[in-house]
């Protein structure tokens, strides 16, 4: 079997269009675009002002929604989507979101990209007061809170449920006639609003909203509920106010370069990175060498500030998929050569500094920097365009347990030998903020959520505290 993937991984992508003929065709677009932010599954359901619609089905956008057939059902001029990749619940079609629910007002479907850190704690209580569960998925807390809740208007219920649940959210929403989008008051996930003619769009990036030609709006505030309705569009923000806590990884490596996020190009961002990256950690050497794709902006930006020249020395094959299983011992000893390959003409004999987004578990970086000496390299110095990532994330992305990290067991020296490079440095803590946005960390009131790297959480760590974050034993089987 394949080693375990050595990054963080992107959490979910959501989508919601109100008012347009093809609002399902658009949904599946958008959804393609933000492929990066889940690729087990993807769902959307539709409204037509009588009746929902749905598909969901595991898998990728374009081997689900592929055809006229599956769209032409989606009926109707509203839709929301969801990408999963799953961080709470297991990969069944019954955990496929968009959920939905039929309730006394009407129905309701709801895609969550996130994670709620007391949804364990919560559905104990729900269950033993009679609520009958369907998935194994977090957000199926919020759609029986909604159902609980005593209010009569949707956005009443909604923020009483959202009132207590604890967590990472950004939601879109599909009533009767209303398509809503909600951030959680601190903002941790993305939701950005477009435009596209009458159109209103909801959009985990940017580069949805591109690829259907639509305009960026501005982004969903944090704690913000807009509700779109063909009465037009409203904005509540019910929740106390808080320090906003972005996620600065979304910078790192989570959204797509292309994207504005919080009003900033990422691709621009990264380059910054790098650039104080080279300012806190320079050193002589004949080529920088990102490792693709995803340490590419932050080498162009080491390259350009410390004017040491930008080479691929590392070429990628496009065409391993991650579900790419190699099928012998024969060949499983290759590893990362099949994903990359060391450019010899650029490599040979070269002091080359790599740059790469992360470390985390540090098993791929190893098994790179291996590759480039056998290419040729005299010399390998690493810079990372993120610091020490040494502790896990419970806000909606999946990553290793700590122990696995190995910024959480060994220093930069320890970490510098167990991968085999001459030396090892990582961006700074505040040279971070300052590339990202030109402020340095505050440390009792910090900008963005940086608990991965700090260990500073923003949000209560309810489940794990209750030791309730054990998976939810299934007792039902698909096959
Ligand atoms: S812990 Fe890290 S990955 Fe998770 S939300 Fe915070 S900054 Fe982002």
């Amino acid at each position: 079997m394949s080693e375990p993937f050595d990054k963080f991984r992107e959490e979910c992508g959501v989508f919601g269009i109100f008012s347009h003929p093809d609002a399902a065709a658009h949904t599946a677009l958008g959804l393609h675009a933000l492929q990066h932010r889940g690729q087990e599954a993807a769902g959307i359901v539709s409204f037509d002002g009588a009746q929902f619609y749905s598909h969901r089905a595991l898998g990728l956008v374009g081997d689900n929604f592929n055809s006229a057939g599956i769209i032409g059902k989606l009926n109707g001029y509203a839709a929301i989507g969801h990408n999963r990749y799953s961080t709470s619940g297991d990969t069944l079609l019954r955990n496929v979101q968009p959920l939905f629910g039929d309730f006394s007002f009407g129905g309701l479907a709801i895609a969550h990209n996130g994670n709620l850190t007391n949804a364990m704690t919560l559905r104990k209580q729900l269950i033993d007061i009679g609520c009958l569960f369907q998935s194994t998925s977090d957000t199926e807390t919020i759609v029986h809170l909604i159902a609980l809740s005593k209010h009569s208007s949707v956005e009443d219920r909604l923020f009483d449920a959202l009132s207590r649940v604890e967590g990472a959210y950004s939601l879109v929403v599909l009533a009767n006639d209303m398509l809503i989008g909600v951030r959680d008051p601190l903002g941790v996930r993305p939701l950005v609003m477009g435009k596209l003619g009458d159109s209103i769009i909801f959009a985990s990036e940017t580069c949805a909203l591109d690829i259907v030609g639509a305009q960026y709006v501005r982004d969903v505030e944090p704690g913000e509920i807009v509700i779109v309705t063909s009465a037009g569009i409203r904005s509540l923000k019910p929740f106390a106010k808080v320090q906003r806590r972005f996620c600065i990884f979304e910078y790192v490596y989570f959204s797509r370069p292309d994207s504005m996020s919080e009003g900033k190009n990422v691709y621009e961002v990264r380059q910054r990175i790098g650039a104080q990256l080279a300012r806190e950690a320079p050193i002589d050497a004949d080529v920088v060498v990102p490792v693709p794709d995803s340490g590419v902006p932050g080498a162009l930006g080491y390259a350009k500030e410390s004017r040491i020249p930008f080479e691929l020395g590392i070429i990628r094959n496009h065409y391993v998929g991650r579900t790419f299983i190699e099928p012998s011992d024969q060949v499983r000893h290759l590893g990362v050569k099949l994903k990359h390959n060391g450019n010899r003409a650029i490599l040979e004999n070269k002091r080359v500094i790599l740059v790469d987004d992360s470390i985390v578990r540090g098993t791929t970086s190893k098994k790179i920097v291996s590759m480039v000496r056998d290419a040729g390299a005299r010399e390998v110095h690493m810079r990372i365009a993120s610091p020490p990532t040494t502790n896990s994330c419970f806000y909606g992305v999946d990553t290793p347990t700590r122990d696995q990290l190995l910024a959480a067991k060994y220093n930069v020296i320890q970490m510098a030998d167990l991968i085999g490079v001459d030396s090892l440095a990582f961006i700074s803590l505040n040279g971070m903020y300052r590339a990202v946005a030109s402020i340095n960390r505050n440390n009792t009131a910090p900008q963005f959520c940086d608990a991965c790297f700090s260990g500073d959480y923003p949000i209560p760590l309810t489940d794990f505290e209750n030791d309730a974050t054990k998976k939810q034993k299934d007792l039902f089987a698909e096959v």
